[in-house]
């Protein structure tokens, strides 16, 4: 499951240079007895089985031993795996994650871990598309792992803001124009076209995200503009030659 996405893109090209090192644990390593039993019934009866504490404690334990790292349980039950965490987590020097199957893991392996994150308000079947999730959106954000630091700096959520619309050639597509500000060769226009357009989106698709997002006051003008829907055209945008997505 693991091998696919850690050999493509920015994993790959991270991976190869030595500016992140993913190790893999198999729990059923760990596992004493002779069918290598990672899984029991659980107590009180019901449905499905839980993973048994033993072979899951001995298998974080060791693979604890030299790093030191920040012990993550992938669980939907957690916080929330946010941008500002993916950041955080960014700084540590090292990080092991714990993926549960099953009806999850016994409640007595939460003793042995940091934190417990979800990637969001819907059940996997199993951690490891969590944990791939975690490891690619923290992995972007290691130095020099990411071609163009840039492409980082706006990406959604960095800032606080959605990340502003993008276009690429054809300059036209089936009636559909590009903004005339972007092929004008004005950076500073474009700029703030971006910015403008981080806020429209922002404003229209995630207006919660605005309410704790850094504003500058020349931010907070154009979305009073914006809200009142009497925006004049965006700055240096030029007249439309066509219809704009
Ligand atoms: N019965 C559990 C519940 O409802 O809270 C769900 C267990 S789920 C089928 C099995 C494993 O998938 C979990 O132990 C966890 O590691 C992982 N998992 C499922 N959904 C997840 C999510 N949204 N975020 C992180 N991990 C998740």
């Amino acid at each position: 499951m693991f091998g696919a996405a850690l050999a493509t893109g920015p994993l790959k090209w991270a991976r190869e240079r030595g500016l992140l090192d993913v190790a893999l644990h198999q729990i059923r390593d760990y596992a004493t007895d002779r069918h290598r039993q990672v899984d029991d019934t659980p107590y009180g009866g019901g449905q499905g089985m839980v993973m048994k504490p033993d072979p899951l404690v001995a298998a974080i334990e060791h693979a604890a031993v030299v790093d030191r790292p920040r012990r993550i349980l992938l669980a939907p039950q957690g916080a929330s795996f946010t941008q500002a965490r993916a950041e955080a987590l960014a700084r540590e020097p090292s990080l092991l994650l714990v993926c549960g199957r099953y009806e999850g893991v016994d409640a007595r392996v939460r003793a042995f871990v940091d934190d417990e994150l979800s990637i969001g308000d819907y059940v996997l079947s199993g951690g490891e598309p969590a944990a791939l999730c975690l490891i690619d959106a923290v992995a972007r954000l290691l130095p020099e792992v990411v071609g163009s630091f840039d492409s980082v700096e706006s990406d959604s959520f960095h800032s606080g803001l959605l990340d502003a619309t993008y276009y690429t050639r054809p300059a036209e597509y089936r009636g559909w124009t590009v903004p005339e500000v972007l092929l004008s060769g004005n950076h500073a226009e474009i700029a703030r076209h971006r910015r403008r357009e981080q806020l429209r989106r922002t404003l229209e698709r995630r207006p919660d995200l605005l309410e704790s997002a850094a504003l500058s006051s020349d931010d907070r003008r154009i979305l009073r503009e914006l809200e009142s829907g009497a925006a004049p055209a965006t700055p240096g945008r030029g007249r439309a030659r066509g219809r704009r997505a």
